[in-house]
């Protein structure tokens, strides 16, 4: 029986009462809970003696208890209890706070190591509430658990040693063993007492290594299957292509880049195999002009092709522009969102099934089971990194055997990207549109945020339009704070006219404004983060972040890229207060670099360990013990070592690769439930 199906309540220690605070973090059976690593590790092995403790320290020392004081009441109705331990060096102070029970736990004349903070009074060294051990118990590293409300982290390392007491002799390695031997990997075993409770820094090193090895595997391993595009011939071979046609439909002339990324597409799209592509391109770099060629050349060979994005505004924006431009030769562009009128709805997707329909672009509406393809031969999404696994998934189903070109403006480094989408080709745009300037970006404090308004009020009198982000409130309604903030610009700036858009209003009035804005019959559009992926408005060249700190790297990036899409010179400028550093390395970072592949390993690295994988942004299950940052190199490994899992056995049936199978299902599963 697995570990997994016994209910943590079940476990000698937690029970009915404190079950629901395990759930709370994860650990809702007692295999669960062995899966739950330490954060970190107290080094009680590594000693200091009482003099040579240095105050405002952490630190174990051995000392022998010469005296434990009777509770005693002091003001506020704190118990205090007094004692004293002592090595062959000096005395060490003790004192702790309501704990009846210390007279019980510390017996005079025996030996136990004191861990904590060590402060010097008068000469005198001190612990006040150190955790302590009897010598003999002590064994080497502690594990720190990460604590919620009403539970410990010796709450929880108590319920792991009982858990671990009931692993049986032998457990079932999820890893074959032929590849643990070839990859030099303890047992799950060994790991799982280990990561626990170290017998020392090396046994833990060992089921770390193992630890994080496995959760790699098994992240590729549901990434690599997830992508059911096996190499089967593709129904819709394109016989010719009509790039030439459609560059002539533009105003303007393709970059290189776009040629190129077009060329590579169209290519895929002739070879009899499915295409699965990844365009990675900045910000602004013309990702859009791409996906519209392609969508292009299927209509002439009349294959219907979708193009997904995640927002109502960019749908409608999208159609907006792509719909007049390849009406002119005949195609026929849809439009469909979530928030549209059954009515509506039900033409277009009769007109999808009929064909008359050659291009749809839409939110992920288009998934839903009643929308009804005649022959759509090529899906595209746009800022791909928007969508969850999960609709990546349904997506996949949805288009077996057809075309599959992903879009994104890099909100993940290179190397990183070729890990997650490690079996899509890959095109890179990366070169801007002609005469694009450098967006100039200030970061400012609050109190210059005055004469940031007055400049907004002088872009607007040269007739450019500006976006300003509004801060985020604490338990305030996005609506109530757009609203509110879009009345104050109104009364600082009589003579601009001002709009304001979030993500409560109807799609109808977002759409209006929008319209109005891109139109030009708007000066400034107040807005939340809505606007941040995709819009492009030209003639707008400010953006006026409030509350920059509020916001990550990445995003930020993403937000100035709505400025600098015309010819003329635009500006983002961020207002932030932050004192903190984190805060101000991104500030800098966006003063410093525009490149968004920078921009994304800076991210990467300001956000630390975990966080990562834990933004939902992305899309990936979060991570318990692997940190892309410092175990790339495990990351390649075991992609390669996934490929060729999955080229002997794609489903994982064999009896060797079942455990695997399973851990890529809990995997999984996590994200189905958050
Ligand atoms: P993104 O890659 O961010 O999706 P868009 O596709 O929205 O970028 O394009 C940004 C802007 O650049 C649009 O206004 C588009 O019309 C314009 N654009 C795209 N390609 C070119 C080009 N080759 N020359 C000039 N302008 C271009
Ligand atoms: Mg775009």
């Amino acid at each position: 029986m697995s570990l997994f199906s016994v209910p943590i309540s079940n476990l000698k220690g937690v029970g009915k009462k404190r079950a629901p605070l395990f759930q709370k973090i994860g650990a809702l059976s007692v295999g669960a809970l062995l899966r739950l690593y330490p954060r970190t590790y107290e080094d009680w092995n590594h000693r200091s003696t009482v003099s040579d403790a240095v105050p405002g320290t952490v630190c174990a020392i051995r000392a022998t208890v010469s005296s434990i004081g009777s509770p005693v009441r002091v003001h506020g109705g704190m118990i205090l209890i007094k004692g004293t331990a002592e090595d062959e060096t000096g005395i060490l102070n003790l004192t702790f706070f309501n704990n009846p029970y210390i007279p019980h736990l510390l017996i005079p004349d025996s030996t136990y190591i004191f861990y904590g903070k060590v402060t010097e009074n008068f000469g005198h060294k001190e612990m006040a509430s150190p955790a302590f051990l009897l010598e003999e118990r002590c064994t080497g590293l502690r594990p720190i658990y990460p604590q919620t409300k009403g539970l410990t982290s010796r709450m929880i390392e108590n319920a792991v040693r009982e858990a671990l007491r009931l692993l049986p002799e032998t457990i079932k390695d999820p890893i074959p063993s032929p590849l643990r031997k070839e990859e030099g990997l303890c047992y799950l075993r060994f790991a799982l007492e280990n990561i626990h409770c170290p017998k020392d820094t090396e046994s833990m090193e060992t089921a770390r290594r193992r630890l994080i090895f496995e959760e790699l595997l098994v992240l590729q391993l549901g990434l690599l299957s997830m992508k059911s595009h096996t190499r089967e011939k593709s129904k819709f071979c394109v016989k010719a292509e009509y790039t030439k046609e459609f560059w002539g439909l533009l105003p303007f002339s393709p970059t290189n880049a776009q040629k190129r990324a077009v060329e590579e597409s169209i290519a895929d799209l002739m070879s009899g195999n499915p295409m699965n592509r990844l365009i990675q391109g900045d910000v602004g770099s013309g990702k859009t002009v791409v996906a519209a060629a392609l969508c292009h050349t299927m209509a002439k060979n009349k294959i219907q092709s979708a193009l997904m994005v995640p927002t109502d505004i960019l749908a409608h924006q999208h159609f907006a522009s792509l719909s007049p431009l390849l009406g002119r030769c005949g195609i026929r562009v849809g439009l469909l969102t979530g928030s549209m009128k059954a009515k509506e709805k039900r033409e277009i997707k009769s007109a999808l099934l009929s064909g008359e329909i050659d291009v749809l672009i839409g939110t992920h509406a288009i998934l839903t089971q009643d929308v009804q393809f005649q022959n759509l031969g090529l899906v595209i999404t746009d800022e791909q990194h928007r969508f969850g696994v999960r609709q990546r998934a349904e997506l996949a189903e949805k288009s077996k055997g057809t075309h599959v070109l992903v879009m994104s403006a890099t909100p993940i480094p290179r190397t990183l990207a070729l890990i997650i989408y490690g079996d899509l080709d890959l095109s890179v745009i990366d070169e801007l549109p002609p005469g694009r300037q450098k967006i100039k970006t200030f970061w400012i404090t609050g109190d210059k945020r005055r004469r940031a308004i007055g400049f907004l009020e002088k872009q607007v009198k040269l007739h450019r339009q500006c976006y300003v982000i509004c801060p985020m409130i604490e338990d305030g309604s996005e609506k109530a704070s757009v609203t509110g903030y879009a009345k104050k610009l109104k009364k600082e700036l009589p003579s601009c006219r001002i709009g304001a858009l979030h993500g409560r209003m109807k799609a109808t009035e977002k759409d209006k404004i929008m319209e109005d804005f891109s139109a030009g019959n708007l000066d400034i559009l107040v807005s939340t983060t809505v606007v941040e992926v995709g819009v492009d408005v030209p003639n707008a060249t400010v953006m006026l972040i409030e509350n920059a700190e509020q916001y990550g790297l990445s995003q930020l990036h993403q937000l100035r890229g709505r400025v600098g899409r015309g010819k003329f010179q635009s500006y983002c400028i961020l207002i932030s207060d932050a004192q903190n550093d984190n805060a101000q390395a991104r500030m800098k970072a966006m003063c410093e670099t525009q490149d968004g592949f920078e921009i994304a390993d800076r991210d990467l690295k300001l956000r630390g360990p975990g966080d990562f994988f834990g933004d939902r942004q992305h899309g990936l299950p979060q991570l318990k013990i692997a940190d892309i940052n410092t175990d790339l190199a495990v990351l390649k490994r075991t992609q390669t070592i996934a490929r060729s899992l999955l080229a002997e056995d794609p489903e994982l049936k064999n009896e060797d690769h079942r455990g695997l199978c399973a851990e890529v299902r809990l995997l999984f599963q996590s994200l189905e439930s958050s």
